[in-house]
């Protein structure tokens, strides 16, 4: 449980913790996010969030609040304050607080800056990665710009709702033309019949995960056939195994797709042992 929030330079009881009615995040979604694991207290794969949260704010011209190394000491300090060994540290930025109006507030307005954090039972979560999930397919009707991490998550938690009522975990997101583009929050695997790993390339319109590119690296590292290409729900049908990758969740193994088993139906070996080795890295090296 979180007790203690981070906002706009303060610490305090999270359950008193509050943006201004006119922050832009609450009105517009006008706002990014970033989410770090947490391991023994430390945060996972720190460079690659921390890049992809400045490319999502350069992209959207909200100013940096502040220096990288007070942002990280804020990551830390509420991690610490909130006692979490093992879990999540969640960051969000808005372009702040104003008067309500589309057009972008004058420059001296300051972005907001929430910082909260998490356990996570890894016992738990180790106990869910070896059932599986399943998953259905929704239609992907999000805006063109996914590789931002927007908080404008409305298709996204339609999508999650839709599939959790159709008795599965997610919803894997299906593009114009057929093809998988990703979870509502993770990138998506398989294992195709040949035995190749493939994920959807990055020109596609995905968020670019920071596990999805470690799961690459370290796949290529062990010589395991990789390609950045994407499938349709009939090839995971087909495929040996499936999986989907991010910061909470890992490498986690998928073993259904609308009904219809994966593989044997059980979470398949390479799936286990990318997620093994990832988190062996990404502990070794969270700081
Ligand atoms: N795709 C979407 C839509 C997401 O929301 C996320 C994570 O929240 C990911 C992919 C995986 O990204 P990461 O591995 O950086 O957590």
């Amino acid at each position: 449980m979180s007790r203690v929030a981070y906002v706009n330079g303060r610490y305090g009881p999270k359950a008193d913790a509050a943006v201004h009615i006119e922050d832009r995040g609450y009105q517009f979604a006008d706002a990014v996010y970033e989410v770090w694991g947490v391991s023994d207290g430390r945060l996972m794969d720190y460079e690659g969030h921390m890049a992809r949260l400045e490319r999502s704010l350069d992209a959207l011209h909200i100013t940096r609040p502040m220096s990288r190394a007070a942002l990280t000491h804020v990551l830390r300090e509420t991690v610490r304050r909130n006692r979490v060994r093992d879990g999540l540290v969640y960051l969000q930025i808005s372009r702040g607080t104003a008067a309500r109006d589309h057009a972008f507030p004058s420059a001296d307005v300051p972005p907001s800056v929430v910082v909260t954090a998490k356990s996570v039972d890894r016992a738990k979560q180790e106990a869910g990665a070896a059932r599986g999930i399943s998953v259905v397919t929704r239609p992907d009707i999000r805006w063109g710009r996914c590789d931002i991490k927007t908080v404008g998550l409305l298709p996204n938690i339609l999508a999650k709702q839709d599939a959790i009522e159709a008795g599965a975990a997610d919803a894997w997101l299906v593009d114009d033309m057929g093809t998988i583009t990703e979870g509502t929050a993770s990138n998506a695997w398989i294992v195709d019949q040949d035995g190749v790993i493939r994920t959807r390339d990055t020109q596609a319109n995905i968020l670019h995960g920071i596990t999805r590119a470690a799961i690459l690296t370290i796949a290529a590292e062990q010589g395991l056939k990789l390609e950045e290409r994407g499938f349709t729900p009939d090839e995971v049908k087909r495929a040996r195994e499936a999986f989907y990758t991010n910061a909470s969740g890992f490498a986690t193994p998928v073993v259904a797709i609308d009904r219809v088993a994966i593989g044997n139906g059980k979470p398949g070996p390479v799936a286990q042992r990318l997620r093994e080795l990832y988190l062996q890295r990404a502990e070794q090296a969270a700081i």
